[in-house]
């Protein structure tokens, strides 16, 4: 069961890892207006890395927390950049709570994306509206853990979740960065939403329709 999950884990990182690759040039180009316009570059150094590590780990037998460790060091390691440590550490935790001897249920990915969520704030230090990319993980974990308790399956919940964080990336246009390299040139960035959060509601969305399948 464990490896069933861990095929999934590397099938999700692989579609997203496609995605980015298609968005690198647009999440390039909204780095641009406040950042400095290597954010598509990044995300798609990082995400190729953690599909060829996760990969190697599924080719070793391992079960899906593993694979997202070795997936999220290599994101953490080849991505550079702000964006890539805090994928890496979000991609690290939420593999720390998937099970490895039985299928993950809702409430295990419930679970994991609170601790990416913990991670990400933990070592970014970033609240709600300093428009990163928390402003669209806060939303998506909370909508997750509702849509779960309601009693959502794991794949509906997800989908509901990932609908929440592109609306609330989208919402980030409103905001004035208070963080991260975008902070200097924060009025340039107000109009624009914020490349990070943008980037990882692209990929939650990628993942909920690949569960669907
Ligand atoms: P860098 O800013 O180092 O060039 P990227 O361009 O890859 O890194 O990523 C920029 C994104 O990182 C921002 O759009 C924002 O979403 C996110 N980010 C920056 N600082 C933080 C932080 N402290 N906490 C959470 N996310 C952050
Ligand atoms: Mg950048
Ligand atoms: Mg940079």
């Amino acid at each position: 069961e464990g490896q069933a999950t861990a095929a999934i884990v590397v099938q999700a990182l692989h579609s997203v890892a496609d995605l980015l690759r298609g968005k690198e040039e647009e999440l390039g180009r909204l780095d641009a207006i406040a950042g400095d316009g290597d954010h598509g570059r990044g995300m798609t150094r990082g995400s190729a890395a953690a599909v060829e590590a996760a990969y190697d780990a599924v080719g070793q037998g391992v079960g899906p927390a593993a694979v997202l460790v070795a997936a999220g060091d290599a994101w953490a390691a080849k991505a550079g950049g702000t964006s890539g440590v805090l994928w890496g550490a979000a991609l690290r935790s939420f593999g720390d709570l998937l099970p490895d001897h039985r299928a993950a249920t809702a409430n295990d990915l419930a679970a994991g994306a609170s601790a990416a969520l913990a991670a990400v704030q933990r070592i970014g230090r970033a609240e709600l509206g300093d428009k990163t990319l928390v402003d669209a993980l806060e939303p998506f974990v909370a909508e997750l853990r509702s849509a779960v308790e309601s009693g959502a399956s794991g794949t509906e919940a997800w989908q509901r979740a990932a609908k929440a964080a592109t609306k609330a990336a989208e919402d980030t246009a409103e905001l004035r960065p208070r963080t991260g390299r975008a902070r200097p040139l924060a009025e340039r960035s107000v109009g624009n939403p914020d490349p990070g959060a943008m980037s990882l509601a692209f990929a939650l969305n990628r993942i909920g329709d690949m569960l669907v399948g």
